[in-house]
């Protein structure tokens, strides 16, 4: 995670350095850098750009209600923060209703972790190994990667991190099932933790590698909170609105949380973040002093209900699903070539490729990644290669609005910077 150290500005650009191209131009999957060049991005901007570069619909949302009222705070609630929340509870799922909207997924994080306090009366809280929450206090107190924590201690808030169907060594031996793997939370609270206030996951791991959950992991999950009265919190800020070919990640598992963080794709490229609630939890929070500013701004919330619109119109979740297939299909083609693509896995357009030494399985070193990227840009990709749990991964997360030629494009450069690595 070395490329994410924090920077003021002006900052060292991120992706490759000094040589990042200066972005000018987008429009759906493709973008256009400040001498001309065009490229595919398969990155989509850390996954929030989902509708695409400057969707029209999102761009006249915003334009409109920009000369209309561009600025109220949360005293006064406007039309589009209202119809936003009617329209939140319409597509999420089970009884989330009530949304509190901030600007950013870490704000929306920081919302649940109050209101789980609130709600419950308990201070503890529960995260899996590998989970990726943000990085204000908090939402890092959350994360997995003990990395993320130094330089921040001691007064962070107290969180166990429980092993996750993806831990290398599972205590006990490797489950077989989903449901099995979700024991361990049962053991956890009965011997090891109390006072919990939430176990907060993402339905999908995705800054670890874009993993998915086993089948009925999540389901289990939510019974042994329920069993034990703590809230379970789906963050869906990468997962939400369609990215993993449904509308929310947890929809694969059947479950309804009793609260819910989204932000990235919601804006359709404007900030803002909601933390969706069942009425019964949200009231736990009528009387706290605990608001921000710009939260629910009547542009943030206008642009959120056009990306809604768009995500509904042009069946987002749809083509996540379908795309998603055709390029899964694509990259096992390329697996079958490179002995150094090891495992490839995913939904939707939330898609893993692992890098490998074919010798013994052991993560690829760094150097590597960082040339695939520099590769990939020079022939017209924007290829985001050394993430994930081990730094070794290729995290595809391309715009949903993708279409196959483009996929296509970015494959063929794939191919021939593997061929550069062979
Ligand atoms: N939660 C998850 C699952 C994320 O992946 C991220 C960011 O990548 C966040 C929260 C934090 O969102 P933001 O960067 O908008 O603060």
């Amino acid at each position: 995670m070395g490329s994410q150290s924090g920077q003021f500005m002006p900052a060292v650009s991120r992706f490759i350095g000094e040589e990042t191209p200066e972005l000018v131009e987008g429009h759906g999957a493709t973008v256009v850098d400040a001498d001309g060049n065009e490229y595919v991005d398969f990155f989509a901007q850390h996954a929030a750009m989902s509708h695409g570069y400057s969707h029209p619909e999102v761009v006249s949302a915003v334009s409109e209600q920009t000369e209309r009222l561009n600025f109220s705070a949360y005293d006064f609630p406007t039309e589009p923060s209202r119809r936003l929340t009617e329209r939140l509870a319409e597509v999420a799922p089970g009884d989330l209703e009530r949304s509190y909207f901030v600007n950013s997924g870490s704000e929306a994080v920081e919302v649940a972790l109050t209101l789980a306090r609130r709600a419950t009366g308990n201070h503890e809280f529960l995260a899996l190994g590998e989970a990726f929450h943000g990085r204000t206090y908090g939402a890092r107190s959350l994360v997995g990667w003990s990395g993320y924590r130094e330089g921040f201690g001691p007064f962070l808030p107290s969180v166990t991190h429980v092993p996750s169907y993806n831990c290398e060594e599972f205590p006990g031996g490797e489950p077989e099932t989903g449901a099995e793997y979700a024991e361990i939370l049962e053991y956890i609270l009965e011997y090891q933790v109390s006072d919990v206030a939430a176990f907060i996951a993402e339905p999908m791991f995705g800054t670890a590698g874009n993993i998915p959950a086993p089948e009925g992991y999540f389901k289990r999950i939510k019974e042994i909170c329920d069993e034990h009265g703590i809230l379970f919190i789906a963050d869906e800020v990468i997962t939400g609105f369609g990215r993993t070919g449904k509308p929310f990640g947890i929809d694969h598992y059947d479950v309804e949380p009793d609260v819910m963080t989204t932000a990235k794709a919601l804006g359709g490229g404007m900030p803002i973040g909601a933390t969706i609630a069942t009425p019964e939890v949200a009231d736990a929070f009528e009387s706290m002093d605990y608001f921000s500013t710009f939260g629910g701004n009547p542009v943030a919330t206008a642009a959120g209900l056009a990306s809604l619109d768009v995500f509904e119109e042009e069946d987002l979740a749809g083509n996540a699903a379908e795309a998603g297939e055709y390029l899964l299909d694509q990259l096992h083609d390329l697996q079958s070539r490179y002995p150094f693509v090891g495992e490839i896995r995913g939904r939707g357009l939330l898609v893993g490729v692992d890098l490998i030494d074919p010798d013994d399985g052991s993560p690829l070193a760094k150097e590597h990644s960082l040339d695939l990227r520099r590769d990939a840009i020079d022939r017209g990709l924007i290829l985001p290669a050394g993430q994930g749990w081990n730094g070794n991964t290729i995290r595809i997360n391309p715009p949903l609005v993708i279409d196959d030629d483009e996929l296509d494009r970015g494959v063929a450069v794939m191919d021939e910077c593997f061929e550069l690595l062979a």
